[in-house]
Formats: C-alpha cells, sequence, structure tokens
C-alpha cells in the first residue's frame, strides 16, 4: 500500500475505538503503535519515535493535553486529536499547546484517513523548512512574500496590510487549524473583546477578494467556532 514507512501511535483508552482506528490504518498501510494510557503513550512515542500520534483528549491517568505539552518540548511530530467533548474550548486549547488538527467522535473511516494524510503532509513541509520559500502557491493562489503581493490566476489580488498579513500567516501554517487566538497574537499581538470579530471580517474581505463566494472553501476553511486552516493542495 505504500504507507508502511508511517508509524502511527494511537493513544486511546476505549478499547473499541483504538481497535476501530488501528484497523483502518493498518488496512491502509500505516505500521500501528497503541497505548491506553497518557504515561504509557509517552514512553512509547520517545522510544518509538512515531510520525503521527493520534490523541484521544480524555484518558484516565492524565488529561491527553499533559501528553501535547511534553511531546512538544522535544518533538513537532502532527499530532491529532480525537475529541467525544463537542466543547469547542477543548479543541482550541488543545490547537493552541501545539496540536495539528482535530477528530470529533463519531468519525468516519473517510474523513480519519484524510485528516491522517493531511496531518503527515504538514510534517514533510516541516522537514524541508530549513529552506523557506518566496513563494506560496496553492490551486491558482499564489503570495510572493517578497514583494508581499498576491495574485489568482494570474490577476494581481489588492489587499490591505491586515489582510496580507492574515493570508500569509495562514499560508505559512498550511494544512494546520489555526486558532483564533494564534492568529490574533501573530498579527495584532494581543486579544481583546473585539479581536474575533475584527478577525472575521478581514477574512470575509480576503475571501471576497480572492473571489470566493460564501461556502467556497477553495483556499481556506473556516473551522466554526475554533480558526481558520490554509489548505495545502
Ligand atoms: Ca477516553
Amino acid at each position: 500500500m505504500g504507507n508502511n514507512k508511517y508509524k502511527i501511535l494511537i493513544v486511546e483508552d476505549d478499547h473499541n475505538i483504538a481497535s476501530f482506528i488501528q484497523a483502518i490504518l493498518e488496512a491502509n498501510g500505516y505500521q500501528v503503535l497503541t497505548a491506553e494510557r497518557c504515561r504509557q503513550g509517552l514512553l512509547v512515542f520517545s522510544s518509538h519515535m512515531p510520525d503521527l500520534v493520534v490523541l484521544d483528549l480524555g484518558l484516565p491517568d492524565m488529561d491527553g493535553e499533559e501528553f501535547i505539552r511534553q511531546a512538544r518540548l522535544s518533538s513537532t511530530v502532527p499530532i491529532l486529536v480525537l475529541s467525544a467533548r463537542t466543547d469547542e474550548s477543548d479543541k482550541v486549547s488543545a490547537l493552541d499547546l501545539g496540536a495539528n488538527d482535530y477528530i470529533t467522535k463519531p468519525f468516519g473511516t473517510a474523513e480519519l484517513l484524510a485528516r491522517v494524510r493531511a496531518a503527515l503532509r504538514v510534517n514533510r513541509h516541516n522537514v524541508h523548512a530549513a529552506a523557506p520559500s518566496s513563494q506560496f502557491a496553492v490551486d491558482d493562489l499564489l503570495i510572493d512574500y517578497d514583494r508581499r503581493q498576491v495574485s489568482v490566476a494570474g490577476s494581481r489580488v489588492h489587499l490591505t496590510q491586515t489582510e496580507y498579513n492574515i493570508l500569509a500567516f495562514l499560508s505559512q501554517h498550511t494544512g494546520k487549524v489555526m486558532t483564533y487566538s494564534a492568529i490574533i497574537r501573530a498579527i495584532w499581538g494581543s486579544m481583546d473583546d473585539g479581536s474575533i470579530k475584527k478577525l472575521q471580517v478581514n477574512m470575509a474581505n480576503i475571501r471576497k477578494k480572492l473571489g470566493c463566494r460564501p461556502g467556497d472553501n477553495r483556499y481556506v476553511t473556516n473551522e466554526l467556532g475554533v480558526g481558520y486552516r490554509m489548505l495545502d493542495e
């Protein structure tokens, strides 16, 4: 299947869910390691250096967030968070701690595999991050970082400084969900009551200028109540 070079660690105490994920991943050629507890997961993580971690947030011994905190001390490995909770704040804090993406239970096979592939691509980009490109391209969108210019299908798009900064920031974190607060801190430095609204207004203007109609997620997806994600293909 060609995926067998990738080693994926599943940290999940619910045996049914863990087996379900393991079966899907193995059927698609991934090599799978499992742990049912957070501490055990961290041990397997440091001894086996997986290419991706699928992490449940509600673990019996420690919160999954603690796994992210400790893993991020030494590693940029993509972490895909599983959350049974529909509470946005759990996803947001996991993402702000350094998780790459999340899946809300229950989820289907296609969604899981798509998220896994996307997260593994993010890591491949990181490997090449030492030689930063002066351009970014996805679909027919082109960002020229040196000139601070954006074009769609060869036509120049006129963005304000703030709009450009937001788009450039997202393009440097493709495939990863960037939370409202992460974007706001990067663009404006700090957060206040009106920040999210201000960001949403800027995003709406960016999308309009890029030629996206409402609901058109060609370049940037709107992760409702959480943040935005720039696509990488
Ligand atoms: Ca659990």
